[in-house]
């Protein structure tokens, strides 16, 4: 077996022991690890083969959502994927609203990295929502989030047109209108 492949197995283990006890939101509440294990996916069937990627990818929830911290992620993966990771880790503390404003703020200056990561989580998300509406949201909620996501992706665009083409159809087919150019607010540009 190579490095590689031994590798991407102790990432996805790592990653199925940290989430053990979540699922995701929709009705079904599928175990939560389907969701960074289809994240890493999208981008293998994008064509990324930066392993360092894949392997953020896989651990991209896991410091955001469970006890996992950015040192453990690199004392076991090394740096350069703590790093990653740490790039589209919501800062913990701020409310929530703040934390999604300023996902739209920091998208721009994300590395190329960190972009395909977002760009990979965010098609997870809305071909999710578009499948099934989690218990207790509205239409109008779920709308809203896919209004937000193309404002992500907005600050993630030209590193890889597979993914960016998959997004524009599931937001297009949901309603928002030519989501290459979302217009941003005036809060939605600066901190
Ligand atoms: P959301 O409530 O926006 O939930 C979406 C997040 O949940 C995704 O980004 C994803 O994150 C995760 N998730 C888990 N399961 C699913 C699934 N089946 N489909 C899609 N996403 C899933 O996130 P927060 O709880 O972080 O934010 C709450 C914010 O929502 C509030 O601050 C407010 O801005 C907004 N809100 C809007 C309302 C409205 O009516 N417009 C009402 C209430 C709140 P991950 O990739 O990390 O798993
Ligand atoms: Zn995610």
């Amino acid at each position: 077996m190579s490095a590689t492949t031994a590798l991407i197995i102790k990432t996805t283990n790592f990653a199925a022991i940290k989430h053990k006890n979540q699922r995701r939101k929709d009705p079904e509440k599928t175990p939560y690890i389907n969701h960074p294990i289809g994240v890493a996916n999208y981008l293998v069937e994008a064509g990324v083969e930066d392993t360092d990627v894949i392997q953020a990818a896989l651990l991209h929830d896991t410091v955001e959502d469970t006890d996992t911290t950015i040192e453990e992620i690199s004392s076991v993966f090394g740096q350069q994927v703590a790093s990653i990771v740490a790039e589209v880790t919501d800062q913990k503390g701020l409310e929530k609203a703040e934390r999604k404003r300023l996902q739209i703020i920091h998208a721009k200056n994300a590395s190329k990295q960190a972009k395909l990561v977002k760009l990979a989580d965010k098609l997870y998300n809305i071909t999710d929502l578009e499948r099934s509406l989690p218990e207790s949201w509205t239409e109008e909620r779920r709308h809203q989030y896919f209004i937000w996501a193309a404002k992500v992706v907005k600050g993630c665009r030209g590193i890889n047109s597979r993914l960016e083409e998959q997004i524009d159809q599931v937001l297009t087919r949901n309603g928002v209108e030519d989501p290459a150019n979302i217009t941003l607010l005036e809060n939605e540009l600066h901190e």
